[in-house]
């Protein structure tokens, strides 16, 4: 299996929490190597685009409104098939949902302030990093 990179954000419920290192270690532990990271404030319109995929949605507002209300901590994690694996190790969208032991269950407070985020395929994995980072920030 080819080593992946994903792209990953802890969201603001978790850093207003303190929790930064708690979802690090979860990430660690489960074999994924964190390659790049940086500490933003996301604005309404990197938000807005970030998400845009979901822009008819009735919690759009809402979303953005949540993802610009504080620091995040955005990422790019690496690993056998990282995407994958970081979905596993996220768990279900939904906290109520989500497997015990998974970032979700451990920290996710509601289904919209649910800690963090993780590609869905390695196609939108590589967009996402591009949005966020310079090919020089990620040090593999
Ligand atoms: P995931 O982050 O697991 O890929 P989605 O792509 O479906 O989930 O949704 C993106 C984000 O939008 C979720 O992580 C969550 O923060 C928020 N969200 C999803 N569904 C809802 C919902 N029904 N109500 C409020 N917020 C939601
Ligand atoms: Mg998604």
């Amino acid at each position: 299996m080819a080593i992946e990179r994903t792209f990953s954000i802890i969201k603001p419920d978790a850093t207003r929490r303190n929790l930064t290192g708690a979802v690090n270690a979860v990430i660690e532990t489960a074999g994924l190597r964190i390659v790049a990271q940086k500490r933003i404030l996301m604005t309404k319109a990197q938000a807005e685009t970030f998400y845009a995929v979901h822009s008819a949605r009735p919690f759009f507002g809402d979303l953005v409104s949540f993802m610009t209300s504080g620091p995040v901590v955005v990422q790019v994690l690496e690993a056998e098939n990282a995407v994958a694996k970081y979905r596993e190790v996220m768990g279900a969208t939904n906290p109520a949902n989500a497997a015990e032991g998974t970032i979700r269950k451990l920290f996710a407070e509601s289904i919209e302030a649910n800690s963090a985020h993780g590609s869905d395929s390695v196609e939108n994995a590589a967009v996402e990093i591009a949005q966020f980072f310079a090919g020089n920030e990620i040090v593999g």
